[in-house]
């Protein structure tokens, strides 16, 4: 018996990186699984290695922007398994670039898949979860949400999630239904590492500068974020809601 046996769980972005490592963490505590990302082939693996875990995962291409798309997800897991208790909203996407360069199209798309994402997955979740006066929803925010250069489209989009995850958890709190986030600092994923491309460097080159700004002086994994998310949607946190717990190698945004 896992923590989270006979919990089913719809993780977003799940083709790989932090959603990917969740997806196998809360399948390794007992949950069975939905999987959504634009990358439904990336679902299909991780679904393949929950299996072999010995757990259960369907993949489900989804455009989390996408009114229909998150529905759908949220079906799927009901239609699949009998039921939702965890929702975790991970998918996402940089657009960076200094304000005076950035469009209309980065901002707009920065927004609209972490952002409202988030908002159109909870929205069509609660309604599973206030019927059976139970869940657990997790938003991905960042320490970006606390200002970065070049982030202006993300950093707004991470601490709207903040305001977003306060306000669930006073609307659904009554309902049995905790809403928590996690903010990541500088995880090795493909998203760091596309980073490190677009300004010249190797990953291994911008991830030893990262670190000399980190006090734990290395980048986090993402089984590192995983196991906190692991702890919120768990009964280990079942009195904790509305909080925002930085998963960053240091105390909220400070690089020193
Ligand atoms: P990642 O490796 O780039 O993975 C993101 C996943 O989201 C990809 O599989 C991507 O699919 C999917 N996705 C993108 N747009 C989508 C959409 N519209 N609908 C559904 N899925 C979509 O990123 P990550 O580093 O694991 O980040 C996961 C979350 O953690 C994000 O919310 C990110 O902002 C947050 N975070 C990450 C870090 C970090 O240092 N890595 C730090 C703080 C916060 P495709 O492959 O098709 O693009």
């Amino acid at each position: 018996m896992g923590r989270l046996t006979g919990r089913v769980a719809l993780v977003t972005g799940a083709g790989r990186g932090i959603g990917a490592a969740t997806a196998k963490r809360l399948a390794e505590e007992g949950a069975r699984l939905t999987l959504a990302d634009l990358d439904v082939e990336g679902c299909q693996r991780v679904a393949a290695e929950i299996t072999a875990l010995g757990s259960e995962a369907t993949a489900v291409r989804c455009d989390v922007s996408q009114s229909d798309d998150a529905q759908q997800a949220v079906a799927t897991a009901i239609e699949t398994f009998g039921q939702l208790d965890i929702l975790v909203n991970n998918a996402g996407v940089l657009r960076d670039n200094l304000l005076f360069k950035m469009t209309d199209d980065d901002w707009d798309t920065v927004l609209n898949v972490h952002l409202k994402g988030a908002f159109l997955c909870a929205r069509a979740a609660q309604k599973h979860m206030v019927e059976r006066k139970y869940g657990r929803i997790v938003n991905l925010s960042s320490t970006s949400a606390l200002g970065n250069r070049g982030q202006a489209n993300y950093s707004a989009a991470k601490a709207g999630m903040q305001g977003f995850t306060h306000t669930l958890a006073i609307e659904l709190g009554p309902f049995g239904i905790t809403t928590n986030a996690v903010a990541p600092g500088f995880i090795d994923t493909d998203m760091t590492r596309a980073t490190a491309q677009r300004l010249g460097l190797s990953p291994e080159q911008f991830q030893a500068g990262m670190a000399q700004m980190i006090p734990l002086r290395r980048v986090g994994q993402p089984s590192e974020v995983a196991s906190v998310i692991a702890f919120l949607v768990s009964d280990d946190a079942s009195y904790v809601n509305g909080q925002i717990i930085y998963v960053a190698g240091g105390p909220a945004g400070v690089l020193m």
